[in-house]
């Protein structure tokens, strides 16, 4: 592990992701000071981690993570709460000092990102935009994909901290490229699920023994992660979120304003943001994105 004792960390966020990669920046030794909007998990989370390596407090607003810390990470829901915990009231542009670096792990639009960047640049603060891909099993495991977008030298300094919560880290460009790489693992996302829960209801219909055909499936040309992990959620009913439905929209919405400025069409994406529209429709948005399966299962006879 490259990290220094020296580089102090803080975290604002502690949701679905943000609980275990905060976990895993205590674990790895940095100082960590926490906030989060509702401030009794990061309380909670200071408490449970007291003890370990290196101190850990929780803080009441992002200005506090931020004057206190070298690399401060964020982990929110959307863009306005991305702008909200950098540039509101109490946001991390009020605590950040010249050479501070901000990291949004957020998925967000690619424009937000830019905007948090060129606003904290003004005061000589590094921000980068570096959404993961792994969900909360990468995230409490330690093994994200970080893509990238900002200053080469911002992420000479973060590295060590995203090295304490992820595998590969990927520089892709200036601000706003880290969302777009995110956005291009969502088009291929989409399209993986679409393509295994249309396969799966093929089978069913059909009448094959399911367990039998997803694993021979398994084991040729057809098989991708979106195989293993959610067609074998759908072969047992799971259709719990591990990766919920509204945010999967939240994502395309991001992937599909990108595409349409950048004058591409992705009909496949199109087509699964329509069909997870009609699940969010009958009050299933909380459900795992393997849920399409009943989908096509209800558009069957
Ligand atoms: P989550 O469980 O809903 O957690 C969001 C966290 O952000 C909560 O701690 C929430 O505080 C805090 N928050 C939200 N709005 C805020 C605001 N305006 N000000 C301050 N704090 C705020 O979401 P998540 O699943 O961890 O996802 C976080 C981000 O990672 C999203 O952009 C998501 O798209 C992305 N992502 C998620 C996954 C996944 O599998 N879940 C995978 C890859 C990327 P409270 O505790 O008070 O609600």
């Amino acid at each position: 592990m490259s990290s220094t004792p020296n580089l102090r960390a803080g975290f604002a966020g502690l949701g679905t992701m943000g609980l275990g990669m905060a976990r895993n920046l205590a674990a790895k030794g940095f100082p960590l000071s926490l906030t989060n909007r509702t401030m009794e998990k990061a309380i909670r989370l200071a408490s449970d981690l007291a003890g370990g390596p290196a101190p850990v407090a929780a803080l009441p607003t992002p200005a506090a993570v931020a004057a206190a810390s070298d690399v401060v990470v964020s982990c929110v829901s959307d863009g306005p709460d991305v702008e909200e915990v950098h540039l509101g009231r109490n946001g991390t542009i009020e605590g950040a000092r010249p050479g501070t670096v901000v990291v949004d792990c957020s998925t967000v639009d690619p424009a937000v990102a830019r905007r948090v960047a060129a606003r904290l640049a003004e005061k000589g603060v590094a921000f980068l935009d570096a959404p993961v891909s792994g969900g909360q099993k990468g995230a409490n495991e330690g093994t994200l994909s970080f893509f990238v977008g900002g200053e080469a030298a911002a992420l000479g300094t973060a590295r060590p901290v995203l090295e304490a919560m992820g595998r590969r880290i990927t520089h892709l460009g200036p601000s706003g490229a880290g969302q777009l790489g995110k956005a291009t693992n969502q088009v291929i996302v989409a399209g993986t699920l679409a393509a295994v829960s249309e396969g799966m209801a093929f089978a069913k219909a059909a009448g094959l023994p399911m367990e039998a055909i997803h694993a021979a499936l398994t084991g040729g040309a057809a098989n991708s992660w979106a195989l293993e992990v959610l067609g074998k959620k759908m072969l047992d009913r799971d259709f719990k979120p591990a990766f919920a439905i509204k945010h999967q929209q939240k994502d395309l919405a991001i992937v599909l304003r990108a595409a349409r400025a950048n004058g591409v069409p992705l009909p496949a994406a199109s087509l699964v943001h329509q069909l997870l529209s009609s699940l969010e429709a009958k009050g299933r948005g909380e459900e795992g994105t393997q849920a399409l399966f009943t989908l096509y299962e209800e558009l069957s006879r």
